[in-house]
């Protein structure tokens, strides 16, 4: 979690400017805010770390994904295919905006596959929603080619990969609109909060609408403003945004920091027999959040789990088992349990969710334990944690073929 590590004098005075014109909101009050526009500030650094045209900011990652889908122009009944490995926010999103998702097959890159997308087209098809997992990319050249071939809308979920890129483009900036995330765990944190960005100046102004009650944002007068579209309050709070500011300014810093301790870790790490690491579709565009690992085997992966734990070994995600992040558990989407109704149950699942058959995804998440990258690490806790992990790796393989 390296934004919460360097919290600090920075963050603070940004607060402390909105507190100072007490002014919260992040539309008007241009007389008494003494120039303080705290979520304009966020949205130029997120700009300028991705390059992307037009970026805004909402009140978090999981608005700024409902968002993406909503301004790029998708919604009630179409089927958006989606991985099955991905903060369960995805999946809420695509539901919250009245599509239908439909789960396909991630590879060793940790993200869908084009083959996996290829083999989830059916003609009710209109969108991807490719999630950027655990700091990485996924592999943009065959997947923007399956897009094309299929007339597809391409949407990103980059929640866990700001900062990261594929061949010079950062991720988000593939598709017709992305989001990335500023929750406590990310690289850099809002405390809540969430920016989408995009290319396209009409989905920017439906986003800039759509999570603002429909405003125009024209002229200087509330309340009388026109609507073009029906949207939400997805807003951020000046308060949160202030805190964006400062911690984005800190991520080419942390990338930097993290990558060379990844790096540490890895050559110390890949002369353990049984090891092997994620793919990265290109290295050099990694954010470095995590260190993932691959074990030759689930088996392996569950008894090497026990070894960190027996040995005190901590800061990893075993997300097989873990309850967020993998369809195993999300018992709740496979029965469609809601307090309300959704459309998809009215128009009907596409899948059967509770007996989906993604051997590949559960081959490689099962084989997967992730640990996050601290940028404050001394190279001396590398070289012990390193030793740690070849430690515990080495016994549970032992066992794991007694
Ligand atoms: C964290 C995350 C989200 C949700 O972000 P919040 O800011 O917590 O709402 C969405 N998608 C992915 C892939 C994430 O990792």
């Amino acid at each position: 979690m390296p934004g919460t590590e360097l919290f600090g004098a920075e963050e603070k005075k940004e607060i402390a400017d909105v507190l100072e014109t007490g002014i919260l909101f992040r539309y008007n009050h241009d007389a008494q805010r003494n120039g303080i526009w705290k979520a304009k500030d966020f949205e130029a650094e997120v700009r300028k770390i991705t390059g992307a045209k037009y970026a805004h900011a909402v009140s978090s990652g999981s608005t700024a994904v409902a968002a993406a889908l909503a301004a790029a122009g998708i919604g009630a009944g179409d089927e958006v295919i989606v991985p099955p490995f991905t903060y369960i926010a995805t999946v809420e999103a695509v539901l919250f905006i009245g599509a239908l998702p439909v789960f396909a097959e991630i590879d060793e890159t940790l993200c869908l596959s084009a083959e996996g997308i290829r083999k989830a087209i059916t003609p009710k098809t209109k969108a991807v929603c490719l999630v950027h997992m655990c700091g990485g990319m996924a592999e943009m050249d065959s997947i923007m080619q399956v897009v094309y071939e299929n007339n597809l809308i391409l949407v990103e979920d980059a929640g866990q990969a700001f900062a990261a890129s594929y061949k010079g483009t950062a991720t988000g900036l593939f598709g017709k609109a992305g989001s990335y995330s500023f929750d406590f765990f990310k690289i850099a944190t809002a405390g809540e909060g969430g920016v989408l960005v995009t290319n396209d100046e009409q989905v920017y102004k439906n986003a800039d609408s759509y999570c603002d009650h429909g405003h125009d944002h024209i002229g200087n007068n509330r309340g009388m403003e026109q609507h073009p579209i029906l949207g939400f309050n997805y807003r951020i709070s000046e308060l949160h945004a202030a805190v964006g500011v400062a911690q984005t300014r800190k991520v080419p810093h942390i990338r930097e920091a993290n990558n060379k301790l990844k790096k540490m870790l890895v050559d110390i790490l890949s002369q353990t027999e049984g090891i092997s690491f994620a793919t990265l579709a290109d290295p050099s565009g990694d954010s470095a959040t995590f260190l993932n690992i691959l074990l030759p085997d689930t088996e392996a992966a569950k008894r090497t789990v026990a070894e960190f734990n027996e040995a005190g070994v901590t800061g990893f995600n075993y997300w097989y088992t873990n309850m967020y992040h993998f369809i195993n558990q999300w018992d709740h989407i496979k029965e469609m349990r809601t307090a309300s109704k959704l459309p998809i149950q009215i128009l009907g699942a596409p899948q059967d969710y509770a007996n989906l058959d993604l051997p590949k995804s559960q081959e490689v998440v099962g084989r997967l334990i992730s640990f996050g990258i601290r940028c404050t690490w001394t190279e001396e806790e590398v070289k012990q944690l390193a030793a740690k992990i070849s430690d515990c790796v080495k016994k549970a393989l032992v066992t794991a073929h007694a």
